[in-house]
């Protein structure tokens, strides 16, 4: 398919996936995916351990690969291409479970690399803007600290920072919380509900699920590679259809 397809002039879709399917070598990893997501959306996926919520997302910006479907973000289709790679990884934002922050580099210096060396800005003009979003995510005071020198919690909110600095045009969160202490998960999913409120499209892999009730305009159940049921907050925590969402949601609820 094309980059100017007609099928994807509808700019009101940031993320289409359209019978995806991937392998890691014989095992079918993903079975035909098929997700849109409109600009402003906020999209939870939940599953259990395995069930291909990583893979899935990281499909989004190539960090893995599919071999058969299509998917289009911001109406570039991803290929081998490494011209649309690129143009998709400079929109598409992500936040992993771990927090992956460079050790060696101050908070500041996380937030700017990119912005100088990838989008050749001004350093003072990333700075001005990593300092804005490092106030938005509460951590500014930390600026001149290395991760080394953070709570889990406030280096998960500096990796937010971060990809916020790229002006993303949608987030993709794997289980940013899962790895913190309980005490520190409610300051990270504040931040992005904040930023749901802002109106960030968002893709978030989460078991928090009062999150996933403020926050998801649709949840998303996936296991054994499938989506095998899709529904708003209400629907999907009150009436759940299918026997293996049930069964998820009485284990961890
Ligand atoms: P989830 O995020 O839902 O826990 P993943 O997408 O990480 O699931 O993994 C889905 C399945 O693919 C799992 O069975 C996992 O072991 C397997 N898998 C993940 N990454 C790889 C890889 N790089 N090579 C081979 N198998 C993998
Ligand atoms: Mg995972």
């Amino acid at each position: 398919m094309s980059e100017n397809s007609p099928q994807n002039a509808d700019d009101d879709i940031v993320i289409s996936l359209r019978n995806v399917n991937k392998w890691y070598g014989e095992f079918h990893v993903l079975k035909n995916i098929n997700l849109d997501v409109k600009r402003g959306e906020r999209i939870v996926i939940c599953g259990p351990s395995g069930s291909g919520k990583s893979t899935t997302i990281r499909t989004i910006n190539r960090l893995e690969e599919h071999q058969k479907g299509d998917i289009i973000v911001n109406n570039t289709e991803l290929t081998s291409d490494l011209k649309n790679i690129e143009v998709v990884r400079r929109n598409v934002g992500m936040v992993f479970q771990h927090f992956n922050l460079f050790p060696h580099l101050t908070v500041l210096e996380n937030c700017t690399l990119s912005p100088i060396w990838v989008d050749k800005q001004p350093k003072k003009e990333a700075e001005e803007v990593a300092r804005e979003y490092l106030s938005k995510v509460r951590i500014l005071d930390q600026a001149d600290k290395y991760p080394g020198q953070l709570s889990g919690g406030q280096q998960q909110r500096v990796a937010i920072a971060r990809s916020l600095c790229l002006n993303p045009s949608v987030m993709l969160f794997d289980e940013p919380t899962s790895a913190l202490d309980p005490e520190m998960i409610k300051e990270v999913l504040d931040v992005m509900v904040s930023l749901a409120k802002d109106g960030m499209t968002m893709i978030c892999v989460t078991h928090e699920m009062g999150f996933a009730k403020t926050v998801a305009d649709r949840v998303i159940f996936m296991d054994e590679g499938q989506i095998i049921e899709e529904a708003p907050p209400q629907e999907f925590f009150d009436n759940p259809k299918n026997e293996r969402t049930q069964l998820f949601l009485s284990q961890i609820i």
